[in-house]
């Protein structure tokens, strides 16, 4: 079995106070994310529906769950009852649709707009302007079973290390503009949720809260 706990241990002890660690589960087998937990590991992140489905019947019940991958609108209701949050909202429609699902669930849903600054033409999310106007447009305001937490974003899969660099940094600079014209008042909206095994560490320097860590972790996902 690959060292989970050590790994963990390692990568928890990168992190400083104040950032917290989302460890990546998808493809992994429940024996990994149970000898994470038994090192006190709570908050997990899949990226599929149905194989978050069938770990949550068997796992602990106070794991906090992330939803981190695209998510259709027809899976909402499937993760309304349970999910903790989920991070990459792309879409007023999707948005609606938790709000609907929450409702249903009678919950309140803590979710994170995922921004698109990467180059790569494939990544979903929000373009900057894209997300200034569903904070404008105002629908969310009504939204009483979805709280909008803050802001998630991928930066492009290059080795150059400046790039990453600086699309954390404009990721970090919308973060403050957002929350200087809409949440102020907001003490929720805090999270920047960026940084993965191989950019982490620079995501750290341009203000995540929330680092999104699964190979580093959990060793090389088996699809
Ligand atoms: C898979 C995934 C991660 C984790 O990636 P690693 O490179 O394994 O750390 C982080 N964020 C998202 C959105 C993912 O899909």
């Amino acid at each position: 079995m690959y060292p989970v706990k050590e790994k963990l241990n390692e990568v928890r002890q990168s992190l400083p106070e104040g950032v917290r660690l989302v460890a990546i589960s998808k493809f992994h087998p429940e024996e990994y994310i149970m000898a994470a937990y038994e090192e006190g590991q709570r908050v997990f992140g899949e990226s599929h529906e149905q194989e978050l489905a069938r770990k949550v019947q068997t796992l602990p019940r106070d794991i906090e769950w992330h939803f981190i991958g695209h998510l259709q609108t027809n899976k909402v209701k499937y993760l309304a009852p349970y999910i903790s949050m989920i991070e990459a909202v792309d879409s007023l429609k999707l948005l609606r649709e938790i709000e609907k699902q929450a409702a249903k669930a009678d919950r309140v849903v803590r979710v994170l707009l995922e921004l698109h600054i990467a180059e790569e033409a494939t990544k979903y999310g929000l373009t900057l302007d894209a997300c200034r106007q569903l904070l404008a447009d105002g629908e969310w305001r009504q939204m009483t079973h979805v709280q909008i937490c803050g802001l998630m974003m991928m930066a492009s899969n290059v080795d150059d290390k400046g790039q990453i660099a600086q699309e954390f940094q404009v990721a970090a600079d919308f973060f403050d503009e957002v929350k200087q014209q809409y949440f102020a008042d907001a003490p929720y909206f805090c999270e920047r949720s960026w940084g993965m095994s191989h950019d982490y560490r620079i995501a750290i320097c341009h203000g995540s809260t929330m680092v999104r860590v699964g190979t580093t972790i959990f060793g090389p996902r088996v699809y």
